[in-house]
């Protein structure tokens, strides 16, 4: 089957195209960018997609995702992890290894590949541990699970707080060219914070993590890269220090990438308080000057990436005191709206926009994709920049529910998502 992607704005950043055309997807590649179309549509060999007043670019890529499979399957798997990134105009995710078993051997890596071949509809690839374990003491298999098809490594939910267990983990990657994935927390100072310290943790009377905890190891993790010369890619950036330190590496040439969430650019700690444990995750949400120097950072492109941080839990384990509730949330389903609200606020271009969340990202774990190059893979989203939405968490893919944006009025809907020339999710 052949499709016909008609009359959208195309934009694909990863070839500089913004304009007006039509897309042809022939044995799930891209095959070309018809000027007429007539021919196409009278074969009926040619399913036609209308995409007058939608945007037609690369389908969207995550770089990081828990899909909790294996150990986790109550708050997700890989099957549902998927629906809910197609949902989300994401055809290519990256899962952290932080399932139970760890993803810190060959054969975690390949049950992995083999559920998501045969249960994800989106592309799947995994982000092996830093550690065994991730208990941060000794180096996991890392040459074996690169064999097995990881693209980075991470104890992400954990730093490697030993520098020198990470200075070895950063000489060894870079046989494989494959980046270290930095949780930059210090857990020492984090202690038992449960959000952001500052006027709205002292106000509710909840223990804080400074933004300190974040900004040392950012520092050191920084420092480790230029001694060892290997790639760091710095996740979830929350804080002002971060975006400056970061900033400033890659001034002096460090090769540093970074990535910011949804939740941080959009959201602060005033969400907190209402004690809703939707707004609990780590890191946590800062202040209005963290999240503005965040968005600054996009705008320099000192963050490189998009990302979401999708981390499901179940309702039975957010129900509880904020103290007590597990750090995280789902992103998938609301990663688009929310990143258009920087197009609408005149932060960045929808160009932009899209680059940081398709060619950039994909670039930063040489994934290959995000491009619609003629030839490569048909991994397209339509989606409508204009349509309103508003979030209901009940109608999320996801088996989790756990989002602080539920209700929220949004502008920005997925309407087709494209998988190797296969439409795998239409609204
Ligand atoms: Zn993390």
């Amino acid at each position: 089957m052949s499709i016909l992607i008609k009359g959208g704005r195309i934009i694909d950043p990863s070839q500089g195209i913004d304009q007006k055309g039509n897309v042809l997807i022939e044995n799930g590649k891209i095959k070309s960018f018809p000027k007429t179309t007539k021919k196409f549509e009278s074969d009926k060999k040619v399913k036609v997609i209308d995409a007058k007043g939608k945007v037609i670019s690369p389908g969207f890529v995550d770089i990081h995702v828990h899909l909790r499979e294996p150990g986790f399957e109550h708050k997700e798997n890989i099957s549902t992890g998927c629906k809910s990134a197609a949902a989300g105009g994401f055809t290519t995710i990256v899962c952290m290894p932080n399932t139970n078993p760890v993803n810190d051997n060959a054969s975690v890596t390949e049950y992995i590949f083999l559920k998501a071949r045969t249960e994800g509809i989106v592309n799947v690839f995994p982000i092996g541990a830093i550690t065994k374990g991730q208990k941060g003491e000794s180096l996991a298999q890392i040459g074996e699970m690169y064999e097995a098809g990881c693209v980075g490594v991470s104890d992400d939910g954990m730093p490697v707080m030993n520098s020198k267990v990470l200075r070895h983990a950063m000489e060894y990657v870079q046989a494989f060219d494959i980046p270290v994935i930095s949780h930059a927390e210090d857990v020492n100072l984090s202690g038992a914070g449960v959000m952001n310290e500052g006027e709205v943790s002292t106000q509710l009377g909840l223990a804080g993590i400074p933004c300190a905890s974040e900004d040392i190891i950012v520092s050191r993790d920084i420092t480790v890269a230029e001694l060892t010369g290997a790639r760091l890619h710095i996740c979830h950036v929350s804080t002002a220090g971060s975006v400056r330190l970061i900033r400033a590496a890659k001034k002096r040439g460090v090769k540093v990438t970074a990535e910011a969430t949804p939740h941080h650019f959009i959201l602060t700690d005033n969400a907190v308080k209402q004690y809703d444990t939707n707004a609990k995750m780590n890191p946590p949400l800062r202040s209005e000057t963290d999240r503005l120097a965040v968005i600054e950072g996009l705008k320099d492109d000192t963050l490189d990436a998009i990302a979401t941080d999708h981390a499901p839990h179940s309702e039975d384990e957010k129900k509880v005191e904020f103290d007590l509730a597990p750090f995280g949330i789902v992103g998938l389903e609301t990663a688009l709206p929310l990143s258009l609200k920087l197009v609408e606020d005149g932060e960045l271009s929808l160009e932009r926009v899209i680059s940081k969340l398709t060619n950039v990202p994909s670039d930063i774990l040489n994934l290959g994709k995000g491009t619609l190059k003629e030839g490569s893979a048909a991994d397209v989203v339509i989606f409508d920049p204009e349509k309103e939405i508003i979030v209901d968490k009940n109608q999320f893919h996801s088996k989790a529910k756990n989002s602080p944006f539920d209700g929220w009025k949004l502008k920005g809907s997925i309407e087709h998502t494209i998988v190797n020339g296969k439409v795998i999710y239409s609204s």
